[in-house]
């Protein structure tokens, strides 16, 4: 399957769709997720156009890996979780549930999360 340029994060990413954006820089975009399963839910989005983690990891460069970790981490601590912990999440193709086809991480976090996987 290849990269579907309309995808709704694309269309963030291009601005045609407005987010409550969190951090910004070369490599990633990350916002709050619109319907949020935990107290904070954000979302970090890396701007190359991969599809999944499987496809990024295959194709991406050292420097986009690197920068999407930084991008993780720079919204961790502007959501000032580092202390209290959180949760990622990477879905990844059709059995995860994964729901937009864009490489994303969700952060999870500012309340106790259920251990339930
Ligand atoms: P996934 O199932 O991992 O692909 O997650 C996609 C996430 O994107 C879901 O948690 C949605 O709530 C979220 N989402 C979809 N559209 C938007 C949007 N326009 N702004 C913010 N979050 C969105």
């Amino acid at each position: 399957m290849s990269y579907d340029v309309n995808n709704v994060f694309a269309k963030i990413l291009r601005k045609e769709i407005p987010c409550k954006s969190i951090y910004e820089d070369d490599r990633v975009l990350s916002f709050y997720d619109i319907n949020p399963k935990a107290k904070i839910h954000a979302l970090v989005v890396v701007k190359g156009a991969y599809q999944d983690f499987s496809d990024f990891t295959t194709h991406a460069t050292p420097e986009e890996m690197q920068g999407f970790l930084h991008g993780i981490l720079a919204t961790v601590e502007a959501l000032n979780l580092t202390q209290d912990g959180y949760r990622l999440v990477l879905n990844t193709g059709k059995n995860s549930g994964q729901e937009v086809p864009h490489l994303h991480a969700h952060i999870l976090g500012g309340e106790p999360l259920s251990t339930n996987l």
